[in-house]
């Protein structure tokens, strides 16, 4: 007689969704807005992947109204499950926005394999374009948590200071994490304007050789709109890094 223990219980789950319910929303930075869900029991997942994300009766017409694709923007030991968008009047995003606290929603996943590196001597460099910071933070809360001795250096591009989410989180871990650097960039502000001292402009050849001695070195995670992905994986190829050793999630959909 067979046991009746399933040893892979997420298997199932991540092709037929697991429940969820919406625990929180809060505005993190100009039109963008993070969703806390409960953890389903069971739902494991490496810090980097994606689920997707189905909200109770939508219709199945319109711009894949059911369900998105959203990346874990939560550690992998949190007890909740963070999700984090730009708002736009799309059908999904207006459902989403007026979903009540506690309704059901689904989860299905975890996807990808947009995940770190394990050689530590190898620096991992995150190039995060906007809202493609998620997957990011999720890396970062493991790198901070299991204490992993590779340097990491996050540069983030936004347009303007308030669309940058989770400024002060990222802030405070690189206090914390002694081996992660975070750079910080604006594309539409002048230097010094608004108050700001860092860097502006776009993430070019010039500003990832003002930190990194060795650009062939590591390893290069790139997230954001396609054009971000697009543009800085050019970049990086002009400046003869390896194909293998650029990692893209692109967020088809912006
Ligand atoms: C791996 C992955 C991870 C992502 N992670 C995040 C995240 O963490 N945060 C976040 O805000 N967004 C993320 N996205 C993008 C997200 O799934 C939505 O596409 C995006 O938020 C736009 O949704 P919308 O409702 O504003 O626009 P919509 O009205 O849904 O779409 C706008 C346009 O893009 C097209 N489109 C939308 N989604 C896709 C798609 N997946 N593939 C091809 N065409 C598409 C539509 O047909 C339409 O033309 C991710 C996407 C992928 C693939």
């Amino acid at each position: 007689m067979s046991s009746k223990l399933n040893p892979f219980p997420q298997v199932g789950r991540s092709v037929l969704g697991y429940p969820s319910r919406l625990l929180s929303r809060t505005k993190v930075a100009e039109k963008t807005v993070a969703f806390q869900f409960q953890r389903p029991r069971n739902f494991l997942f490496r810090p980097g992947q994606f689920i997707d994300l189905g909200l109770p009766g939508l219709p199945r017409n319109g711009s894949h109204g059911l369900t998105h694709t959203f990346s874990i923007a939560s550690s992998c030991f949190a007890s909740d499950i963070l999700l984090a968008t730009r708002m736009r009047d799309s059908c999904f995003k207006r459902a989403l926005s007026v979903l009540p606290l506690g309704n059901e929603v689904s989860i299905r996943g975890p996807m990808g394999s947009f995940v770190l590196h394990s050689d530590v001597s190898r620096p991992a460099v995150f190039l995060a374009g906007g809202i493609g910071i998620t997957p990011f933070l999720s890396m970062l809360s493991s790198v901070t948590i299991e204490k992993h001795r590779l340097p990491v250096f996050l540069f983030y591009a936004n347009r303007y200071l308030e669309d940058a989410a989770f400024m002060d989180t990222l802030c405070n871990r690189e206090k914390v994490t002694g081996n992660f650097h975070f750079v910080p960039t604006f594309t539409r502000i002048a230097p010094g304007q608004g108050g700001w001292k860092g860097t502006t402009g776009p993430i070019n050849a010039q500003m990832l050789s003002n930190y990194i001695s060795n650009l062939q070195d590591p390893i290069y995670y790139v997230a954001g709109p396609p054009g971000m992905v697009a543009g800085t994986q050019q970049t990086l190829v002009e400046l003869d890094v390896r194909e293998e050793d650029i990692r893209t999630e692109n967020f088809a959909g912006y």
